[in-house]
């Protein structure tokens, strides 16, 4: 019986974890993926349960995943530097 050997290669190991479809620029320190399937997940901001192919990141932290719309007003609220355009 082998243990199974953990990774501390922290982006590699959390990236593989959810497949990502698409990585959008990081605006700050808040980062958004489409995932290839939806994904259940507990938003860090709102504390709700989401479902959704939508997720935010902040700090590149994969544990502490947040929802699009904690995303979109985190964003409008921190108005980090000037406003970019969605889409
Ligand atoms: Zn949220």
């Amino acid at each position: 019986m082998s243990t199974v050997e953990m990774t501390t290669s922290n982006q590699d190991a959390k990236l593989s974890q959810l497949d990502v479809l698409k990585e959008y620029p990081s605006r700050g320190s808040l980062q958004q993926f489409r995932l290839v399937k939806v994904t259940t997940f507990t938003c860090n901001r709102c504390n709700k349960e989401k479902t959704s192919k939508l997720v935010a990141t902040e700090h590149g932290n994969w544990e502490n995943l947040m929802c699009n719309g904690c995303y979109g007003s985190v964003l409008k609220a921190g108005a980090t530097r000037r406003l970019v355009e969605m889409g």
